[in-house]
């Protein structure tokens, strides 16, 4: 069946239609990157739209950030979710007063819409009832999410110091934010400062995709490798999400099916090797992937 996000919203009462919301209501990604969060706003855009918010409970309030409880409560009560924006990592849905919810999905957060009479999931945090006995639950085993209240996501970006989202750039301004830094290119990929949404495992698939190990000096990258770089960012994150994010969807010549002990690199069947850079694990082919780059200019 295709999913028609875009579906009507007075569809959207009945998300079981799409074949969409029981499938991900049962998934949790881990570690939401942009593709994920993407897949959460289109989740929300066809369940969630245009319905009464009668109640909102506040199970845990560790994940509101610079929002009380009942701020959030008495905010949001008798409105209604109009719109979503994603920006990076971060989702932002606006409500029928102007003001904004920002949800950053953390680790191990997600989203169900259901009836309201079914069990909220295990870890809900919030939960959203909405006047047609239907309801929205942000869960997050983890409490690494967070959820927000605010008037102004531009300013909220701006705050935040979050750079351009990693899909919204093009070439030029991609090439001018890399081109002037130091550091190993996977560290560089996942500062959110510089380019919003690419986190630990679609920055080591893009690399994987450039042929570019992880560990490579930024300042070696040639023109014509940025510009590789640039096309394996936008291919990869686009690819994922046209994939619903789901790993068993990507194609079996990716790193993120073999990612891990054990595994085997899908383009020369050599081992893959894992590192610590930037903090994080970063897995790749040292075959496939040259550690060092010849700076051609
Ligand atoms: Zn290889």
């Amino acid at each position: 069946m295709r999913i028609n996000f875009n579906a009507d919203v007075t569809q959207a009462i009945a998300p079981a239609r799409f074949g969409f919301a029981d499938r991900i209501a049962c998934v949790t990604f881990p570690m939401p990157e942009l593709p994920e969060v993407e897949i959460f706003k289109r989740y929300l855009d066809a369940t969630s739209l245009h319905q009464r918010i009668a109640n909102v409970d506040v199970r845990n309030a560790y994940i509101l950030k610079g929002t009380s409880a009942r701020e959030l409560a008495s905010g949001l009560k008798g409105r209604s979710l109009e719109s979503t924006r994603r920006h990076g990592k971060n989702l932002f849905v606006r409500a029928d007063d102007g003001l904004w919810l920002r949800l950053h999905f953390g680790m191990t957060g997600s989203l169900e819409y259901s009836k309201n009479d079914k069990r909220a999931p295990r870890h809900a945090r919030v939960v959203f009832s909405f006047a047609n006995n239907r309801r929205l639950a942000f869960d997050d085993q983890r409490q690494f999410g967070q959820i927000e209240l605010l008037k102004d996501v531009d300013e909220c970006l701006k705050k935040r110091a979050l750079g351009p989202d990693a899909l919204k750039l093009d070439l030029t301004k991609f090439k001018k934010i890399l081109g002037r830094r130091r550091g190993a290119v996977k560290s560089i990929l996942l500062n959110q400062k510089l380019i919003a949404g690419i986190g630990n495992l679609y920055a080591d698939e893009i690399l994987f995709r450039a042929q570019i190990h992880p560990a490579v000096e930024i300042s070696r990258l040639n023109d014509k490798l940025l510009t590789k770089l640039f096309r394996a960012t936008h291919y990869v994150l686009r690819k994922a999400i046209a994939a619903k994010a789901d790993t068993n969807q990507m194609p079996q010549t990716w790193l993120l099916p073999h990612r891990g002990k054990g595994g085997r690199c899908p383009r020369c069947g050599r081992k893959l090797r894992s590192a610590t850079i930037g903090g994080r694990t970063a897995w790749f082919c040292p075959h496939c992937q040259k550690r060092v780059t010849p700076a051609i200019f």
